[in-house]
């Protein structure tokens, strides 16, 4: 017995980093509470009638302007604010090692929906871009998803979130083309799942992301998709919805890169 005890003190001194890392302790209330609704929505992304990639194609964007040879000039360009709040996200992780699980995946995922957005929106009328344009959100949103589990149920809970939903969404924006329920899921189910996190309390230790910020931005960036040629008329063809439509998706990492500001540094003993 004496033996036994000893040899576990060896192998926890053996292993604390990983120890540290991934704690097998039995799940809290809410974790069990996420594992439920992460249960639900692979149920239903796996068992949900098939839709037709068709019904969530939107085949033409209103602005076609061509710009310093650039064509589709306002919905390329704009994809610019993707990269950077994605590079000013990760210049603020590098002093924030304290940072919630998926905010490196939020910001590396920003970057790369500049380049799948831009590459999609050269050309929108090739289909296969479409998916360049979704595996850069995928990441991105598995990133946030893992923030706000990280911010209001715990450390671990962020951290197997950002891994199951980069996974679950690449693959959702892989077999979008044939059926597009997956990725309806994800996103609208992903996005239930994170009001659902914003209305409770955060866990102590939180670093104070406001997820109802990144929420109403996202929820502003689908409003703009939705009116692209209402707001291009509105606007006397100055800006186009979906061009508006990725400058609020980008905003939305604003949120969570305040959060990430400066610490004021403690005042020197005289
Ligand atoms: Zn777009």
């Amino acid at each position: 017995m004496l033996r036994a005890n000893h040899h576990a003190r060896e192998t926890d001194a053996l292993l604390p980093s990983v120890s540290r890392r991934f704690s097998f302790a039995a799940p809290q209330v809410r974790e069990k509470y996420l594992i439920g609704a992460l249960f639900v929505l692979t149920l239903v992304a796996l068992l949900a009638p098939a839709l037709p990639a068709s019904t969530w194609h939107i085949p033409h964007f209103v602005d076609t302007r061509m710009w310093l040879g650039v064509p589709n000039a306002g919905d390329v360009l704009s994809n610019l604010a993707f990269l950077a709040m994605g590079a000013w996200g990760l210049l603020r992780l590098r002093a924030h090692p304290d940072a919630p699980a998926g905010a490196g995946c939020l910001f590396v995922g920003l970057i790369l929906t500049c380049i799948g957005s831009c590459v999609y929106h050269l050309d929108p009328e090739a289909p296969q871009r479409l998916v360049a344009d979704r595996l850069g959100m995928a990441v991105a949103f598995a990133g946030f998803l893992g923030i706000a589990a990280s911010e209001r149920v715990s450390v671990r809970a962020g951290q197997a979130v950002v891994v199951l939903v980069t996974v679950a969404g690449l693959l959702a924006a892989w077999v979008a083309y044939a059926n597009l329920t997956p990725w309806v899921v994800v996103q609208f189910g992903g996005m239930a799942l994170a009001l659902g996190l914003a209305m409770t309390r955060p866990r102590p230790g939180a670093l104070g992301v406001s997820l109802g910020g990144v929420i109403f931005f996202y929820v502003l960036a689908k409003l703009f998709e939705l009116g692209d040629a209402t707001i291009f008329e509105a606007t006397g063809h100055i800006v186009s919805g979906h061009t508006l439509k990725h400058l609020a998706a980008a905003l939305a990492a604003w949120p969570v890169i305040r959060a990430l500001r400066p610490t004021d540094p403690a005042p020197s003993p005289r």
